[in-house]
């Protein structure tokens, strides 16, 4: 195998030093995993990427990080996140969805602008500890984007909506227009805004149009939770249930009129014209052939979230129909109040167990298959992957190193196996984001670990009270 060694236009002009990264394993994701293979990188860019040998033959002057027994692969992209909810791991465990949202509504409110910005730097430091370079950040609080420019890392950060009552959607659109020309100001290299109404339980029809109009004006991309529950599928179609009744009461809502549409989630979204390319559908349990035919249609997104699907008592989503029609799958964690912890191992086994498990069939999903996923496919469904999701010359040096000494890897025939039946979030010792270095040898580089750890457990007694 020849290394492509094609300097990109910006490092012909810069002439910057190139770091050569050097291990047994390297997975480039869009072609076959190299044996003692090395990525040369040139300030925030991958230049070349092959054999070992050469790698550094090709750049005899640069500085050479030998990885040895290790896998070097693109880092984790994480679909669908809230950091900001990090120190609610464990605190609702053992409720289903419904009650389990109206329990964290309450529980959300004791919490100060300062607890969240805690709990988003908690949630950073796992991220980054465990692979994840880039992630689809949920924005409830406000505190996550500046958290996360703090940590240098990569981001699309959708900014939460909310708006049930179409009397306020003058008000409300102007409210949400002013919030996005402000988050557009904080966008960098790095972070990149986008717009979430929250769910079709507490967002209306009307204002689902209006942002999706207003994103698409702006060259937003734009998302929502859709068919995670069936108390959503029960709101949707006949304007009942737990979320027509006790949400409505909790929030003030429950003056409102409540209506019965009679279809899916995803059929009822489909007539609000916020369908496309641009879209992320996150959760998408409740689905049926139909539902998967029309997103595959307009080409939508799905961030496939299995962990906390099964957690909440939701269900499973039916990734193998998602993947056969085509549609472009990344996972997601979720938030640590649902799934307990951010882990794309975790996330990638879960996955294969469950669907190999209720299909009766190992064809459904292969190892290979879903590191893809967590790579290359969470960054096409994010409309990133020009930039990362794989290790080619030209994209962004958005990179992780997995240590392979430990007995569970070995010994190690096929590296895609490796990780996904034997990875764990700790076995990651390096992680790097536009060729800045973020976690070197299991040391955060921008985030003062044991001072935040140490600020969220003090959090704790706000919620277990
Ligand atoms: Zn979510």
């Amino acid at each position: 195998m020849t290394p492509d060694t094609k300097l990109s236009e910006h490092a012909r002009n810069q002439k910057a030093p190139i770091r050569v990264y050097r291990a047994e394993w390297v997975l480039p994701i869009s072609t076959e995993p190299i044996q003692d293979g090395a990525v040369a990188v040139m300030e925030q860019f991958i230049e070349a990427v092959g054999p070992a040998e050469e790698i550094i033959a090709a750049y005899p002057g640069a500085e050479l990080i030998t990885f040895h027994h290790a896998i070097l692969l693109p880092g984790f992209v994480n679909c669908h996140c809230h950091l900001e909810y990090a120190v609610f791991r464990g605190f609702l465990d053992n409720l289903n969805f419904g009650p389990w949202l109206l329990e964290f509504m309450d529980a959300r409110g004791r919490l100060s602008l300062e607890d969240y910005s805690v709990s988003s730097l908690l949630g950073i430091s796992e991220c980054l500890s465990s692979g994840i370079t880039t992630v689809a950040e949920s924005m409830y609080s406000g505190t996550s984007l500046p958290a996360i420019r703090e940590a240098g890392m990569r981001a699309r950060v959708y900014q939460e909506l909310f708006g049930i009552d179409d009397n306020a959607l003058g008000e409300n659109m102007m409210r949400i227009t002013a919030k996005l020309d402000e988050l557009e100001e904080q966008e960098t290299d790095l972070i990149e805004i986008g717009l979430f109404p929250h769910a079709p339980y507490t967002v209306s029809a009307s204002l689902y149009r209006a942002i999706g109009d207003l994103a698409r004006k702006r060259g937003k991309m734009f998302g929502t939770h859709l068919a995670e529950s069936k108390e959503e599928s029960t709101y949707i179609r006949s304007g009942s249930g737990l979320l027509a009744l006790d949400l409505r009461e909790k929030v003030g809502w429950d003056h409102l009129g409540r209506e019965s549409f009679g279809v899916t989630p995803v059929k009822y979204l489909q007539q609000w014209g916020v369908y496309g390319p641009d879209f992320l559908a996150v959760h998408c349990v409740n689905v049926g052939s139909r539902d998967v035919e029309i997103l595959a249609k307009r080409d939508v997104a799905i961030a496939h979230c299995p962990k906390s699907n099964a957690k909440l008592g939701c269900g499973i989503a039916p990734l193998p129909g998602f993947l056969e029609a085509g549609i472009r799958v990344g996972f997601g964690t979720d938030s640590p109040a649902s799934s307990n912890i951010m882990d794309m191992f975790g996330e990638m086994r879960t996955a294969i167990f469950l669907h190999r498990g209720t299909q009766r069939d190992v064809r459904i999903l292969g190892a290979a298959e879903c590191v893809h996923m967590a790579t290359l496919g969470g960054a096409r469904a994010l409309n990133m992957d020009s930039l990362i999701g794989s290790l080619e010359p030209g994209k962004q040096a958005d990179m992780i190193a997995v240590d392979m000494e430990y007995s569970h890897f070995t010994p190690i025939h096929d590296p895609y196996s490796a990780l996904v039946y034997g990875g764990n979030q700790e076995d990651v010792f390096f992680t790097m984001v536009a060729g800045r270095h973020l976690y070197e040898r299991k040391v955060l580089k921008t985030i003062d670990e044991e001072e935040v750890t140490n600020r969220a457990a003090g959090v704790k007694v706000k919620l277990w009270v």
